[in-house]
C-alpha cells in the first residue's frame, strides 16, 4: 500500500535527519528558504518516479553517482546473482572473485604514462571520503616507512572538495562545509586554484592554469620537503561549483610533484568513468613535449561514485608498486593497517564489474561524445540570458553561473537564494537541477535521450526566468 506523498513526508520528518540539509527548510511552507521533500518510489532510466506518480528527470545523476540510468537491469542482475552466492566476507585473510577481477579490470584501464611504472595495486574502501582517507594515510605512512618523517603535510587546491570525514575535510576548501570544523582539521597548504572562472580579464584558461602552476611551484620551493602529497580533482572542481580548468595544469602539476618528490593523488571520485569525455580526466593532460603522448598518471588514484554504476557504495584507491613495496616489512607497524568492515564488498564489486562491462558492450565513451555535443548545442542559447555567466562544459558536465548582470563579477545576494528558487522552479516542471549555490549544472545519466535533453534545456530556461524574475 502506497501512502500518499504528504503522509509520507510527515513520517519521514518524524524520524529522518537528511544529509547536507538545514532541516528547518523542510518545515517551511513558503518563502525563499523553503526546501521541498520529494518521496521517490522508483527509478526508471534517467527518470525518478515519485510516490504520487510524478516523474522527475534526474539531471544531477543522484549526486553524480548514477551512470547508465536508474534500475539498470544488467547491474541489478549481477548484484542479485552475487547475492545468491556470497554477500560479504572479511577481506583480511580472505579473498573472493569479484574483488580480484575488479582490481584486475581497474588496473587494466587506469591512466598510464609512458616511462612511468603503472598503477599496480588496488585498496578498497566503502565510500569516497574513506577512499580519500586511505590515499592520504598511505602517502604519509609511505614517507615515514622510507625514513622521511618530516613529510607530514598535504597540498590541496583552493576551492577543492574531497569529502566530509575529518581527514578529507582538512584537504577541502569549500567554506560552507569546512569553516565550522576548522579547529578540528589537520593543517594543509592550499595552492591557488587553476579555475578558469578566476582568469583575469583578457587571460586565457591556459594562462590562468600557468599562473596557478607558477604559484604551486613557489609553494613547493618553500615547503616541498615537508609535503608528502598533493591532492586535486582533475579538470573539474565539482562541489566547488563545477569550476573547470585547462588540462595543461595537470601536466604542470605532474612535473612539479616529480621535481619535489611529492606524491600526486588524483581524486577522480566525481569525474572518473566517462564524465568528462575520457574514461578518466587525467587522460586529457597535454603531452609533456611535442610528439609525446597525452595523459598523466597519478601515484594514487581515488575512485568511487560511478564506480558501481551508481548502485552501491564502493571506493578503490589505485597505487603504484613503489608505494605498495614501501609497506612490505617484518614489522606490523610498517604495514597499512587501515580497514573498513565492508572493504571490498562482493555485491559492490559485482556491480562495478557489470558497470565496466557496459562501457565496452555499449561503447559508452563514443555515445557520450555525441550526447555531449547535443548538450552543448542545447545549452548554447542559455549563454545569452541576461543572468547567465560563463557557460562551460567538460564532456557530460555543463555548468553556468547565475549572476546579477550576466557578467562574472556581480553575484546575487546569497540571501535571495536564487539557486534554490531555480531548484524549486525546475522541480515543479519535472526536472531535478540541484544547484551549488547559484551555479546550475547538468550532469545527467549517460542514457539521457534527445527528448529528455530538450526538456532539460526548456525547464532550465524557465527556472532561470522564474528564479531571477522576482529579484
Ligand atoms: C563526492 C566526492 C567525494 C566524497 O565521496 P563520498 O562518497 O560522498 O564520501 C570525494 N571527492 C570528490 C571529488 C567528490 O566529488
Amino acid at each position: 500500500m502506497i501512502a500518499d506523498a504528504d503522509d509520507w513526508r510527515s513520517r519521514d520528518l518524524a524520524v529522518l535527519w537528511h544529509p547536507c540539509t538545514q532541516m528547518r527548510e523542510h518545515y517551511l511552507d513558503s518563502g525563499p528558504d523553503t526546501l521541498p521533500l520529494v518521496p521517490i518510489e522508483r527509478g526508471d532510466g534517467a527518470w525518478l518516479v515519485g510516490r504520487d506518480g510524478r516523474r522527475y528527470l534526474d539531471a544531477v545523476s543522484s549526486w553524480w553517482t548514477n551512470l547508465f540510468g536508474h534500475a539498470e537491469p544488467r547491474i541489478g542482475a549481477a548484484i542479485a546473482k552475487q547475492a545468491g552466492r556470497l554477500e560479504q566476507v572479511i577481506l583480511a585473510g580472505f579473498s573472493h572473485q569479484p574483488a580480484v577481477e575488479l582490481a584486475e579490470r581497474l588496473l587494466a584501464i587506469a591512466p598510464r604514462e609512458a616511462g612511468r611504472a603503472a598503477l599496480s595495486k588496488v585498496f578498497y574502501a566503502d565510500n569516497g571520503s574513506a577512499g580519500v582517507e586511505v590515499a592520504l594515510k598511505m602517502a604519509f605512512h609511505w614517507f615515514r616507512n622510507r625514513g622521511e618523517p618530516r613529510r607530514t603535510k598535504f597540498i590541496a587546491l583552493e576551492n577543492g572538495y574531497h569529502g566530509e570525514t575529518l581527514g578529507a575535510l582538512a584537504v577541502g576548501d569549500v567554506p560552507l562545509y569546512r569553516r565550522v570544523y576548522a579547529p578540528l582539521l589537520a593543517e594543509c597548504l592550499f595552492a591557488p586554484s587553476p579555475d578558469a572562472y578566476l582568469a583575469a580579464p583578457g587571460q586565457s584558461p591556459a594562462q590562468c592554469a600557468q599562473r596557478a602552476a607558477d604559484a604551486l611551484q613557489a609553494l613547493l620551493e618553500r615547503h616541498g620537503g615537508e609535503v608528502c602529497a598533493l591532492i586535486l580533482e582533475p579538470l573539474v572542481q565539482c562541489a566547488g561549483g563545477m569550476r573547470m580548468h585547462d588540462p595543461l595544469y595537470l601536466r604542470r602539476v605532474r612535473e612539479l610533484c616529480d621535481a619535489h618528490g611529492v606524491l600526486l593523488i588524483a581524486d577522480e571520485i566525481a569525474v572518473g568513468f566517462g564524465r568528462t569525455g575520457s574514461l578518466f580526466a587525467c587522460e586529457q593532460a597535454p603531452p609533456a613535449r611535442q610528439g609525446g603522448l597525452p595523459g598523466i598518471q597519478p601515484d594514487l588514484l581515488c575512485l568511487s561514485k560511478g564506480l558501481t554504476g551508481g548502485f552501491l557504495p564502493l571506493a578503490a584507491v589505485l597505487a603504484t608498486q613503489a608505494i605498495y613495496d614501501g609497506f612490505l616489512d617484518d614489522s606490523r607497524e610498517r604495514a597499512f593497517l587501515h580497514s573498513h568492515s565492508y572493504t571490498g564488498n562482493p555485491l559492490a564489486c559485482a556491480a562495478a564489474l557489470a558497470s565496466l562491462a557496459i562501457f565496452e558492450s555499449d561503447q559508452v565513451l563514443a555515445h557520450n561524445r555525441a550526447t555531449a555535443g547535443r548538450m552543448a548545442a542545447l545549452a548554447a542559447p542559455l549563454a545569452a540570458h541576461r543572468h547567465v555567466a560563463d557557460l562551460r562544459q567538460a564532456g557530460m558536465v555543463v555548468a553556468f553561473e547565475l549572476t546579477r548582470d550576466g557578467d562574472r563579477r556581480t553575484p546575487f545576494d546569497p540571501a535571495l537564494r536564487v539557486g534554490l528558487r531555480a531548484y524549486r522552479a525546475a522541480l515543479e516542471r519535472g526536472v531535478v537541477l540541484r544547484p551549488l549555490g547559484d551555479i546550475l549544472y547538468w550532469m545527467p545519466p549517460y542514457c539521457v535521450d534527445e527528448a529528455q535533453l530538450q526538456l532539460l534545456a526548456e525547464v532550465t530556461r524557465a527556472a532561470i526566468d522564474e528564479a531571477t524574475g522576482c529579484v
